[in-house]
């Protein structure tokens, strides 16, 4: 009798697990900061690891980075950029010349199209400068709120949480959110996080999502915040 056995589980504990208190709001954020500090003593270093020389091939680069590694996006960027240094040069390229440059890149004919497509917009309508706002900046082809965040903490010094694949993965396993929108997530970061935290933080969680709390297997023997972690050993992969 199935059914029955399934009724007399019902109510015990599951052998194992254990039910945690609820976390009060301030105990969050006391959480999110020491995991920051943690963070910040891993990779002390914040700098954008994209080779760039200038706002405007630092956002060229970011736009590649979509779906690819930055070595990937490092090693097309120096004869990219050498083509076509400026927004006026980009944006009379010819596509296939883009194309045939970054073709090494996934997504590479999307991404030629984004980026004379900017390049046209920059001239058109920013003076030929990388503007310095969201919503200016997500107003650019090929520009979301994850680009338009590293252009700003970056270039512009202004804070900004940059959800990414790895950020999301990691807040979620961190318990400093539940959401699964991007936009969500980074409001509920900024929510935990002094406004100076955010650039370094979301940057600093990329590079742990890349080195140790990898998507399929992550290596919490290893992490550094583990004790401040509720998914630490029952790993569930939430992508
Ligand atoms: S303890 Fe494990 S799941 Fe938690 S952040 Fe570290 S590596 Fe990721």
């Amino acid at each position: 009798m199935p059914q029955l056995a399934s009724e007399e589980l019902r109510g015990q504990k599951r052998p194992g697990l254990t039910r945690r208190k609820r976390e009060t709001r301030q105990e969050k954020i006391a959480r999110a900061n020491a995991i920051a500090r943690h963070l910040a003593q891993a990779y002390p270093g914040a700098e954008c690891p994209l080779t760039h020389k200038n706002t405007f091939e630092l956002l060229v680069a970011v736009i590649l980075s979509a779906q690819c590694t930055d070595a990937a996006v490092n090693k097309v960027t120096p004869e990219l950029f050498r083509r076509f240094p400026t927004p006026d040069a980009l944006r009379q390229a010819a596509i296939t010349d883009i194309e045939t440059l970054i073709r090494t890149l996934g997504l590479f004919r999307a991404k030629a199209k984004s980026l004379r497509r900017c390049a046209q917009q920059l001239v058109d309508e920013c003076n030929g400068e990388v503007p310095a706002t969201m919503v200016e900046l997500t107003h650019l082809a090929g520009v979301g709120r994850k680009t338009a965040n590293v252009i700003l903490g970056h270039a512009f010094n202004k804070p900004g949480i940059a959800v990414d694949t790895h950020c999301k993965r990691l807040s979620r396993r961190l318990g400093l959110t539940r959401q699964q929108d991007p936009a969500k997530i980074e409001h509920d970061l900024a929510r935990l996080l002094a406004p100076e935290e955010w650039t370094g933080f979301s940057h600093r969680l990329i590079l742990h999502g890349r080195a140790v709390c990898h998507a399929r297997k992550p290596a919490c023997q290893t992490c550094a915040f583990r004790e401040l972690c509720p998914s630490r050993e029952e790993i569930l992969d939430y992508d």
